[in-house]
């Protein structure tokens, strides 16, 4: 039922001051969810934590069963193949045909040639670009790149994807259209959460939302129900 869960985790860099501080919150298979909260508040913090580009301090972190917080080193690349992840400035490379970047995780997870064009064309095609495989990035718009991003988060078919402020450079209607690819995966059982400080944006959509606020989280189900989890 459960795909993340947060066990009083808190996040210090260096010798400074928390930069999460102990956050507990569950999503559950197939939720999809908004992160929001002020410049510094922790977001990407958050983020890293569950991709394991960043540890702990304290506390345990639980997703797709696993517990990231005694995860071995060896381990971590196949941990990353079920979490995809979207990311505002897309991080495109423009030596690199659309084909290419799409491909790139998969190359490190090694499928034979005609399997990895299968699967990058039908991440092509769920977010509306088959037929771009050719061309360069940095001849597309703003919106197709981001598009492209998102195809090369969903290569994996990740069970977990997350976004951090994939809407940022977009304006509204190309936000919302973003948006709307995020919830078509969530319809075929992706667990979703999107990172963002477009509160226009998630008033329209609705959906349950974390609030982080200097660090400590807000408005989160586990704290209704901590409770009887507990
Ligand atoms: P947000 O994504 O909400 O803007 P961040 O998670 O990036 O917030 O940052 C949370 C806090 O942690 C901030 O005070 C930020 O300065 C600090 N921080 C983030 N990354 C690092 C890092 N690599 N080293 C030191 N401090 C960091
Ligand atoms: P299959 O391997 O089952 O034939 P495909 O590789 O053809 O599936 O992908 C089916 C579509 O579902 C693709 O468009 C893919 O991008 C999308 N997808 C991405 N992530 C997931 C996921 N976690 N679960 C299901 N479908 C996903």
């Amino acid at each position: 039922m459960t795909m993340v869960r947060f066990e009083r985790v808190s996040k210090r860099y260096g010798a400074g001051k928390d930069a999460l501080s102990n956050i507990n919150f569950e999503l559950a298979r197939g939720e999809f969810a908004f992160l929001t909260g002020h410049s510094g508040a922790g977001k990407s913090t958050l983020l890293k934590l569950m991709m394991l580009m960043e540890r702990p301090t304290r506390g345990k972190i639980i997703v797709d069963d696993q517990d990231l917080t005694t995860m071995r080193p060896g381990q971590i690349p196949y941990h990353r193949r079920k979490v995809g992840v979207v990311f505002q400035n897309h991080q495109l490379l423009f030596d690199r045909t659309v084909f290419e970047n799409v491909a790139l995780p998969l190359q490190i997870a090694g499928y034979t040639p005609a399997e990895a064009a299968r699967r990058v064309r039908a991440a092509l095609d769920s977010v509306g670009l088959l037929g771009m495989e050719g061309r360069n990035p940095i001849e597309l718009s703003g919106g197709e790149q981001q598009r492209v991003g998102i195809a090369r988060a969903v290569v994996n078919k990740p069970a977990l994807l997350l976004a951090d402020e994939p809407t940022g450079n977009l304006d509204p209607e190309l936000s919302e259209e973003i948006m709307n690819l995020f919830l078509r995966f969530q319809q075929v059982g992706v667990t979703v959460l999107i990172a963002t400080h477009d509160i226009a944006l998630i008033e329209r959509m609705g959906h349950r939302r974390l609030i982080l606020d200097h660090g400590e989280l807000h408005c989160s189900e586990l704290q209704a129900r901590k409770s009887d989890s507990s």
